[in-house]
């Protein structure tokens, strides 16, 4: 499917502000109330999600078909037919039908009222200022596509959303920036165990990278900023299979546990040697027993990696 996005938008006048390969605006569900760009869609041509999108505050998510539906409050016959016939004027070819008969509607995760997606430069003190502590670059805001929260259930954090392949939102990890005993909290739901990073991974026809698999979005961010190879942030020491199955993919060369020096990292370590047989599984761990988390402020971790895998 392929989709001129930008114009798209401009035919049904949802005025947006570009962020990368993201277009963010105010909610296009007339009864959402918006009062910040919660919603952005992918403009991303020759990727899977290249015209998804999805809302934040109200769950609004799919494909062009589902974004006319919702913005012109029409079914989704007519919403193709409008896509099809040029009412729209946009380049719109085949897989609509199965856009519409794989819907996507609502997604069951959303994004508490309050949280701000905004550029780095935008956020107010206290998040900014637990932004670079945490060493998070302007780049590495819009790369994953990272909030914050000064009001709502989720005041006081900051909020990385877990995203899958298709950029779908499902689940996030609010992390809080006051100093508060509850240091992260999750959607009530899905619990910590979903991965995040995933939105990032090439395409599975790209020649096979390596993984590099860390404990908690942070060192994931991180890692992706310093050595730009796929990532596979684990929430929680406790990977379910379907975690496993995807490191074993054959797109990965092979899987680096970058993992805490310490029985969570251990115990992580322990099931990934479960896909040992159809990867090259290997733990990385830095020669002074540092966190991954302290290894990036000074190039440590890079260096340690480039010297590992000549990355
Ligand atoms: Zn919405």
């Amino acid at each position: 499917m392929i989709v001129d996005v930008q114009r798209l938008l401009d035919a049904l006048e949802v005025h947006y502000k570009r962020r990368g390969d993201r277009l963010w605006a105010r909610c296009p569900n007339p009864d959402h109330d918006d009062p910040v760009p919660s919603w952005m869609v992918w403009d991303d041509p020759g990727s899977r999600r290249h015209g998804r999108h999805r809302c934040y505050g109200c769950g609004l998510r799919g494909g062009p078909v589902e974004l006319v539906m919702a913005a012109r409050g029409v079914d989704a016959q007519a919403a193709l037919e409008m896509l099809r016939t040029g009412d729209l004027e946009v380049s719109f070819l085949s897989a609509e039908v199965e856009l519409v008969k794989h819907g996507f509607g609502r997604s069951p995760v959303v994004v508490p009222e309050g949280v701000r997606f905004a550029p780095l430069d935008e956020w107010p003190g206290a998040p900014r200022n637990y932004a670079r502590e945490r060493c998070l670059s302007a780049e590495s805001v819009d790369r994953w596509s990272i909030g914050y929260a000064v009001d709502g259930d989720l005041a006081g954090r900051v909020v990385i959303p877990a995203l899958d392949a298709q950029g779908d939102l499902v689940g996030y990890a609010a992390r809080d920036f006051l100093g508060r005993r509850r240091k992260m909290m999750t959607p009530p739901k899905t619990g910590m165990q979903v991965p995040m990073g995933m939105h990032l991974w090439p395409s599975t026809e790209s020649k096979p990278e390596p993984l590099v698999v860390v404990e908690g979005p942070f060192d994931g961010i991180a890692v992706d900023a310093d050595v730009h190879t796929p990532v596979l942030v684990l929430q929680g020491s406790n990977p379910d299979d379907s975690v496993l199955a995807l490191a074993a993919s054959p797109r990965f060369s092979c899987v680096v546990l970058l993992t805490d020096p310490d029985k969570a990292g251990d115990r992580v370590a322990e099931q990934f040697g479960g896909i040992a047989r159809w990867s090259r599984v290997m733990r990385v761990r830095d020669p002074e027993g540092r966190d991954p988390a302290k290894l990036h402020e000074d190039g440590a971790l890079k260096r340690l990696l480039v010297k590992e895998l000549r990355l």
